[in-house]
């Protein structure tokens, strides 16, 4: 009864959690919140299985689990407190590909023990499968995000291949589930045969759609993890499953309709790979303003747009251009933040990131809503973004990014473009922005520019 009491609040914690992660001011706490209880039912399931009629472990079993339990701590611990928030979407899929490798390893360990009772197989065998792809297709989801494979990788008939496996999957899924003797072969063919359709779907998969992929990487877990909570009658398994597998699949759609891909594009094909043509080449003269000028034009205003994307992430300038923002205000000018849903390299990067930095959270504007106002702001302040304000999105059909809702920067009376050089963004491709008679470009680490930009608007106040 106790442990049952636990498994509802714990699911309780999951639901209130995560509706608390939905707003910059309440996620640390929701997430809180739903750690702490996941920890209670850990514990719950280790020290009070008689409750619910279950057999408790033995002291060699126990030490083993809280051993590991220990090692993943201090493991997971260090990961997060050290890791970037730049590499923010690596950690978050090698995460993900742990949890699908930890629901097809429940199937390896299970699948003995149910033979010949075909719904408790069919359970294994899909929590088998949907772990196996989650876990190789993170790990190379990971291995492209931190640069350690290039990006895309096109691989000759690949979806032909990949719909053959998968499909090869269910009919083994299938046979094992019916089988009336154990069938080891099979039980690790299906095995095998996740891990390669995981490593063919994310390979070609190019870099601007990463997202994407992550997400829906992310709702497999949640389905394998939840096919274990059905095998185990484990309710608070199924509701923490269920809610990952639901929350995944709701951003990966959410995702693909801010960047303008099909979901079955995105289930039965690669998008934003190289496969999509040659983007046209760009060229042009560009223009550069300086330091001062720039301060100038801010300084004398209306209405100014920041425009952050992944290079202010890098540079960390979130402080300082909060800083420009608090001086412009002070002087009357109105400030807001375009936010693009794909800027930075996570969903919400730049959200995060702008919390950090204490800027309040209404100047924050989602790109649907501040689209149509650039037209009555005097200057746009593009800060290290470079593919969400590329202008190919809406005008090359033979761009990689063609079709992806972007920020119309370029509609603003003026736009003043920081970045350290004319290097290409995440994509990879040229962006014509930065050659449009409105544009200047001012060169250089956006902490530095930002720094010096402060300064002279402070000294003008
Ligand atoms: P981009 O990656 O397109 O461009 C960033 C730009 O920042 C670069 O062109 C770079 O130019 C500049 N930059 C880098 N470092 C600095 C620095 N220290 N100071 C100033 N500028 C710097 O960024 P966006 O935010 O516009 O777009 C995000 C891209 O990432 C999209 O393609 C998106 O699809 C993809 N993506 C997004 C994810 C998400 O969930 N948000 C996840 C994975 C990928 P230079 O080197 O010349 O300075």
């Amino acid at each position: 009864m106790l442990l049952e009491l636990i498994y509802l609040l714990a699911s309780l914690s999951f639901i209130v959690g995560l509706k608390m992660l939905s707003h910059p001011e309440t996620a640390r706490n929701g997430n809180r919140i739903a750690a702490i209880w996941m920890g209670l039912a850990i514990v719950g399931t280790l020290f009070l299985p008689s409750a619910s009629g279950g057999e408790a472990p033995s002291l060699f079993k126990l030490s083993l689990i809280l051993g590991t339990i220990g090692l993943g701590l201090i493991a997971g611990w260090q990961a997060a407190v050290k890791v970037k928030m730049t590499a923010m979407p690596e950690l978050v899929s090698l995460f993900n590909g742990m949890g699908g490798a930890c629901a097809a390893l429940i199937g390896l360990v299970e699948y003995p023990h149910y033979v010949g009772e075909p719904l408790s197989l069919a359970a294994i065998a899909a929590g088998l499968l949907i772990g196996g792809v989650s876990f190789s297709g993170s790990v190379v989801a990971w291995a492209k995000l931190n640069g350690k494979l290039p990006k895309p990788i096109a691989l000759p008939y690949y979806n032909i291949v990949n719909t053959l496996i998968l499909l090869g999957s269910v009919v083994l899924a299938v046979l094992l589930a019916l089988a009336p003797e154990a069938q080891f072969l099979w039980l690790y063919a299906l095995l095998i045969a996740s891990f390669a359709y995981g490593i063919l779907f994310v390979l070609p998969i190019g870099g601007a759609d990463m997202p994407v992929v992550i997400s829906l990487l992310n709702s497999f877990t949640g389905v394998a993890a939840a096919f274990g909570g059905l095998l185990y009658g484990n309710m608070v398994m199924l509701t923490g499953g269920v809610l990952v597998g639901s929350a995944g699949t709701l951003l990966t759609v959410v995702m693909c309709k801010a960047m303008n891909r099909p979901l079955s594009g995105v289930l039965f094909g690669s998008f934003g790979g190289s496969a999509t043509g040659n983007a046209a080449e760009v060229g042009g003269s560009i223009k550069e303003i300086s330091l001062s000028d720039t301060a100038v034009l801010l300084n004398y205003s209306q209405k100014v747009v920041v425009v952050p994307g992944y290079g202010l992430a890098v540079a960390q300038a979130q402080h300082v251009c909060h800083e420009i923002e608090k001086a412009l205000s002070e002087q009357g000018v109105e400030v807001r933040y375009g936010i693009h849903p794909v800027a930075g390299r996570m969903p919400g990067h730049m959200n995060v990131l702008l919390a950090e930095a204490d800027v309040a959270y209404d100047k924050l504007v989602e790109m649907e809503e501040i689209n149509p106002m650039f037209p009555q702001v005097d200057v746009v302040l593009v800060i290290g973004a470079n593919d969400v304000v590329n202008p190919a999105a809406h005008d090359d059909p033979s761009s990689p990014i063609y079709g992806m809702p972007i920020l119309e920067v370029e509609e603003a009376k003026h736009v003043i473009v920081i970045k350290r050089g004319m290097a290409a963004g995440y994509a990879g491709i040229e962006n014509s922005l930065f050659f449009k008679p409105k544009t200047s470009m001012l060169f250089g680490d956006a902490k530095k520019v930002l720094t010096a930009i402060a300064t002279e608007i402070k000294q003008m106040g």
